[in-house]
């Protein structure tokens, strides 16, 4: 059972004013099978946290703890984050030129597992998950984000993950930009994954909408650089009603 747990996280980032303090003192743990909705206002810091987690290198964390299973994730590089089962969906996906999202997503799957899956099986294996999120076959040899409309980046999120199989799922605004039918399939896909019960999911979103189809087991309200509120899926019905405000007082956020 993957438990991540992350204790009293402060996080900085380097501006051209100086460093500035982003996180501070997040408190969260999510198990294996478990899904976390992250909710706040826009500047609050869910990308930080995102972004801190899988290990990004303009992000110093000051203080803190990040384990899984009890490993020091903060020590780990990148890579050993990924293979250790830590996968960041990004809000922004870089292009990768000259790649295509086949052997992009086999070298990808090389890393995790240690080993290549086997070609034929993985055409197969692709096949079958690009079926699943209603994707043209031909996606699979373009080049990895190029051109790639806002829909087509979240169903290659949801498709690395039904193929990478990660342990903890980071999901940053993968509603953002979504129309409907595009929310229904990549939720659907979130879906699929959370019924094996072996991912823990964080996910990241500014709105509700999302959590209409998918219901998260606890909701979490982002503000300021810190977790303020924790609560059940009725949270999220409250923040729908109510907004941020309440948490952003007094320039809290
Ligand atoms: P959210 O995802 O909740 O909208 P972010 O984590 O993106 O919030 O940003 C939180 C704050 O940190 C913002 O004030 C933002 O300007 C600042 N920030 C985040 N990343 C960077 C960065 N790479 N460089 C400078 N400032 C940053
Ligand atoms: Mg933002
Ligand atoms: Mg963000």
């Amino acid at each position: 059972m993957a438990t991540l747990e992350i204790h009293d996280l402060h996080v900085s980032v380097e501006t051209e004013t100086g460093s500035t303090e982003i996180l501070r003192g997040v408190d969260l743990t999510v198990k294996q099978g478990e899904t976390h909705a992250i909710m706040g206002p826009n500047g609050s810091g869910k990308s930080t946290l995102a972004y801190s987690l899988a290990g990004h290198p303009k992000y110093t964390v000051t203080g803190g703890t990040v384990t899984l299973d009890g490993e020091d994730v903060l020590e780990m590089s990148v890579d050993e984050r990924a293979r250790a089962g830590v996968f960041l969906a990004m809000q922004y996906p870089v292009e990768v030129p000259g790649v295509s999202v086949s052997n992009f997503l086999r070298t990808s799957a090389t890393a995790i597992r240690g080993e290549a899956p086997k070609l034929r099986t993985w055409v197969k294996e692709v096949k079958e998950a690009m079926q699943r999120l209603e994707m043209d076959p031909a996606f699979a040899e373009r080049n990895v984000n190029e051109g790639f409309s806002g829909g087509e980046k979240k169903r290659h999120e949801i498709l690395q993950l039904e193929l990478l199989k990660p342990r903890i799922a980071i999901l940053d605004e993968t509603d953002s930009g979504l129309d409907i039918d595009a929310l229904r399939i990549v939720s659907e896909g979130v879906n699929r994954l959370r019924e094996g019960g072996e991912v823990g999911t964080l996910l990241i979103t500014h709105y509700t909408r999302i959590l209409r189809y998918i219901k998260p087991d606890h909701v979490h309200v982002f503000a300021g650089g810190r977790i303020v509120e924790s609560a059940g899926p009725e949270l999220a019905d409250k923040l729908e009603a109510e907004g941020y405000e309440q948490y952003t007082k007094g320039g809290a956020s």
